[in-house]
């Protein structure tokens, strides 16, 4: 990795650059909540002064620019006696700024899964490769518990990293794309002084998360409480939304729609993003449910965030962004559930 300085003004002059030649995404404020705090979302900018850095969280995550609620996988034409399959991934090159230690990590983990995994998918990667990351270091909200995971820093899976020191950010250069641009703004090697700035950020912002979730042997955990009355207590609150997978960075189960044309001369096939927790997720043909029961349906969600890669030798894919728990009506967030869990066993 290659560390550079660069003054906030010339940053300002960067990313502009990168809005003239990409659609480009940033944070802004889109509405405010009854309690006066504002929510923002990735929405398209046209120029840098439209973004608002010092934001705290999106509310949906990153997740969506690059797995769409709904995307088209194919089309098929038919004609009397031949059919034709359309396939379209191509992606425009776009950039996306601001973006959070934790997402980034939520990207690397869907890398795996969906690029390094046994099935490949083309439309996620035409995405990821296309798109510009600029991550952005914060200080985290309470309800935060991304340092329990380890997932509070970043050492890859973004273009450039920036952490604030002051007037400068200190800039981990992560991609040759990244140091082509930086090479039409001015840019300085860090001192000793800027170094010492960066080490001190770091730890300034570790030592501000107040929510800290015990994961010591949370796989094993799991395969002991697998019958535990913690899944019937967090199980009844639960509304069966959906809500906790659609916000959540790494959820990435979906189903298969195809709608034919009246016509019968064409039809399409579609991926749309599903959740565990919805009462018909594990219904089968012929109406059989392998989980008809709402606190199977939760236990599954946990089991695959947090023990079901444990078992390949991977971490858990929960990067503690705490977005389910902010969103779910009924109350339930992963700290309450795996603290239940911790006092259990
Ligand atoms: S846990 Fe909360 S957000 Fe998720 S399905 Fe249940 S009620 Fe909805
Ligand atoms: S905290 Fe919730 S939303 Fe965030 S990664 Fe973990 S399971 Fe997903």
């Amino acid at each position: 990795m290659i560390y550079k300085i660069i003054k906030k003004d010339e940053f300002k002059k960067f990313i502009n650059g990168l809005i003239s030649e990409n659609e480009t995404f940033g944070p802004k404020e889109v509405e405010r909540r009854q309690d006066g705090k504002a929510v923002y979302q990735f929405k398209e900018v046209n120029s840098f002064d439209e973004m608002d850095l010092d934001y705290t969280v999106t509310y949906s995550s990153l997740k969506n620019f690059f797995l769409p609620f709904r995307e088209e996988l194919s089309r098929f034409n038919f004609s009397d006696d031949d059919w034709k399959q359309d396939v379209e991934y191509r992606v425009n090159p776009r950039a996306i700024v601001g973006v959070r230690p934790c997402d980034i990590n939520a990207l690397n983990i869907l890398d795996k899964i969906l690029i390094e995994g046994t099935y490949p998918s083309p439309y996620y990667l035409a995405r990821r490769k296309n798109t510009f990351l600029v991550g952005m270091d914060h200080e985290p909200l309470p309800d935060c518990f991304c340092e329990s995971l380890g997932h509070d820093t970043v050492h890859r899976g973004c273009n450039v990293f920036c952490t604030d020191i002051g007037d400068r950010y200190y800039l981990t250069i992560m991609s040759s794309k990244a140091f082509k641009f930086l090479k039409n703004v001015n840019v300085s090697d860090p001192t000793k002084d800027d170094d010492v700035k960066f080490i001190e950020r770091r730890k300034y912002i570790k030592s501000k998360f107040e929510t800290k979730v015990d994961v010591t042997g949370l796989p094993s955990v799991l395969d002991i409480e697998f019958k535990s009355p913690v899944w019937k207590k967090w199980g009844d609150k639960c509304l069966n939304c959906g809500t906790c997978a659609m916000v959540c960075p790494t959820c990435y189960c979906y189903g298969i729609e195809e709608t034919i044309d009246v016509s019968l001369k064409s039809s399409r096939k579609e991926r749309v993003q599903y959740s565990c927790n919805l009462v018909d997720f594990a219904e089968v043909a012929g109406g059989h449910n392998f989980r008809p029961l709402k606190e199977d349906r939760l236990k599954y969600r946990y089991y695959h965030h947090y023990r079901g890669f444990a078992q390949n030798g991977e971490d858990p894919i929960c990067v503690g962004c705490n977005r389910c728990g902010r969103a779910c009506l009924a109350g339930i967030n992963p700290k309450d559930v795996i603290d239940d869990l911790q006092m259990e066993s």
